[in-house]
């Protein structure tokens, strides 16, 4: 009984220690800019960009994969608040990214 009390106590331990260090490796850090574009946009999540919803347009937006705010509801104020804003505010690597409205 006290042996297997020790060993589950063990396992546990380094079940513990390898969660803890691959969470330290594997750590990704995430891009704040994209939760900031997806509160800029209508948020009507209709796909009518090509994308599931609207913070999948904003994860394009900020990675860099869109060269528009192809949002076909946007209003025409409301893309050049994502366009400043992507202009103005740098990311993770002190990049900031050039868009059309
Ligand atoms: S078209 Fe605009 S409102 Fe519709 S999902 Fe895309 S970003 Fe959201």
């Amino acid at each position: 009984m006290l042996n297997a009390i020790l060993m589950m106590t063990v396992v546990s331990a380094l079940m513990g220690l390898i969660l803890g260090v691959a969470g330290k490796v594997f750590y990704v850090q995430a891009d704040e800019r994209t939760e900031a574009v997806t509160g800029m946009l209508p948020g009507y999540n209709c796909g009518g960009c090509g994308y599931p919803g609207c913070s999948g347009l904003a994860a394009a937006l900020v990675e860099g994969e869109l060269s528009t705010v192809s949002c076909k509801p946007c209003k025409a104020d409301q893309k050049a608040k994502i366009v400043e804003y992507l202009a103005t505010t740098p990311g993770p690597d002190g990049k900031t990214i050039t868009v059309k409205a």
